[in-house]
């Protein structure tokens, strides 16, 4: 569906933004994926990114299909009201569409759970009753769950440690380079601390730090709120934003934006896994370079599907309008994970396939399977 969001402006003018939902299959149930807000987004961003969605809720089991949704604008330029008129506009233009049985958004580049609540408002003021399972990413006291914040970059760690199981290994004294210090590379170098790893580099968009024998990552953390950056952080050294990836160390995790490791910096990368933590990170061309040295590429369907887990959980959650504690969300959380891990371990082998294809094969193997089942009608 592609709207038009005629939106008056604090300065009494109007401005038309562009809207977009996309949703990519409907034979597994609703479909679920994020609303972005960004100066890039577009009909085919949404649809790639819808796509993305269906293989990954198929690959961790959810009952659902992929959507995605954005409009295009810059959230950075824009104040709370005409946010919140934007994103009231667009859930109005919406209602044919979403709902906890059809179309279950969630945040994502642009979007948190501020906009969640004003989805979850607009639509159960359309139809007469609160419907909290129309959105998951919500705030905490209108039924958003425990552990969402946390839970893509947890599930990462997770996934980490499942492949590492499998070689005989633990991530207690590894070296890991972390992209983007944002809610998931910041969960992630948090855990990974926690684990006992070190986390050599961490960094985001403006800059990073490295550190040979690892970072006090909770110490960045506070220097970061404090100061709003990495420059001047006494327990590491400066870096660029992109030479964090190339820090040497055993793992790499870009967990920024996509198309970070292209075949321009992929042969620079001195490292034996990248996990996955962003979608889409690696290029095509980049895949191949790593694949031909050696490096075992963790893909992001996998990888990060952590997040659109616990969204799923609190969708069950706000339904049968039950809270569940932490530690059953991250149970569940592992248990899920641990169980796609397997599969894609599994496909690789019976296939002899790298991770990224094997986790594809799964994922598609399933819905095929489910249309197969469904028939076609009449
Ligand atoms: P975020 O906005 O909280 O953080 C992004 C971080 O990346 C920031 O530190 C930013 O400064 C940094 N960054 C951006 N561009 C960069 C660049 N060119 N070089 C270096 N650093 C850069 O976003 P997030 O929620 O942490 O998401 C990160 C990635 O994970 C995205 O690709 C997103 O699609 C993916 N993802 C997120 C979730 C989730 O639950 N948040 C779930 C699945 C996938």
């Amino acid at each position: 569906l592609v709207v038009n969001l005629p939106i008056r402006m604090d300065d009494g003018g109007l401005v038309n933004f562009a809207g977009y939902r996309v949703q990519h299959v409907l034979t597994m149930g609703p479909t679920k994926g994020g609303l972005r807000f960004s100066p890039t987004v577009s009909l085919g961003e949404c649809a790639a990114l819808a796509m993305w969605m269906t293989w990954k809720c198929a690959l961790l089991g959810l009952p659902y299909g992929g959507a995605k949704g954005g409009v295009r604008c810059d959230p950075r330029a824009l104040s709370a009201a005409e946010l919140e008129r934007i994103t009231r506009r667009y859930t109005t233009e919406m209602i044919p569409v979403i709902g906890p049985e059809k179309d279950i958004p969630a945040p994502d580049m642009g979007t948190g759970d501020r906009e969640m609540a004003w989805i979850y408002d607009t639509y159960s003021q359309a139809i007469g009753h609160s419907a909290p399972a129309v959105v998951t990413g919500k705030p905490p006291e209108i039924g958003g769950t425990v552990g969402r914040r946390t839970a893509t970059g947890l599930g990462v760690v997770h996934v980490l440690e499942e492949v590492l199981r499998h070689r005989g290994r633990s991530v207690e004294g590894l070296r890991v380079a972390i992209q983007g210090f944002g809610n998931v590379g910041e969960a992630a170098a948090f855990r990974l601390h926690a684990l006992g790893a070190r986390v050599v580099a961490v960094g985001d968009a403006d800059g990073g730090l490295s550190a040979p024998g690892g970072l006090d990552v909770p110490a960045v953390a506070c220097w970061i709120a404090d100061h709003g950056s990495f420059a001047g952080f006494p327990g590491g050294d400066g870096l660029g934003a992109a030479e964090v990836l190339e820090v040497p160390a055993e793992i790499v995790i870009p967990a920024a934006t996509a198309r970070q490791i292209t075949s321009a910096n992929a042969a620079c990368l001195d490292c034996e896994i990248v996990v996955e933590a962003a979608n889409g990170p690696t290029t095509p061309a980049a895949d191949a370079i790593l694949a031909d040295r050696g490096v075992t590429v963790v893909p992001d369907i996998l990888a990060n599907a952590g997040g659109v887990t616990v969204s799923y959980f609190e969708w069950v959650q706000s339904r049968q309008r039950l809270g569940w504690s932490l530690a059953e969300v991250e149970n569940r959380l592992r248990g899920q994970l641990r169980a796609a891990f397997a599969a894609v371990l599994a496909a690789s082998e019976r296939l002899d396939v790298d991770l990224r294809t094997a986790a594809l094969a799964v994922a598609i193997d399933r819905v095929a399977g489910a249309a197969t089942s469904r028939g076609v009608f009449p």
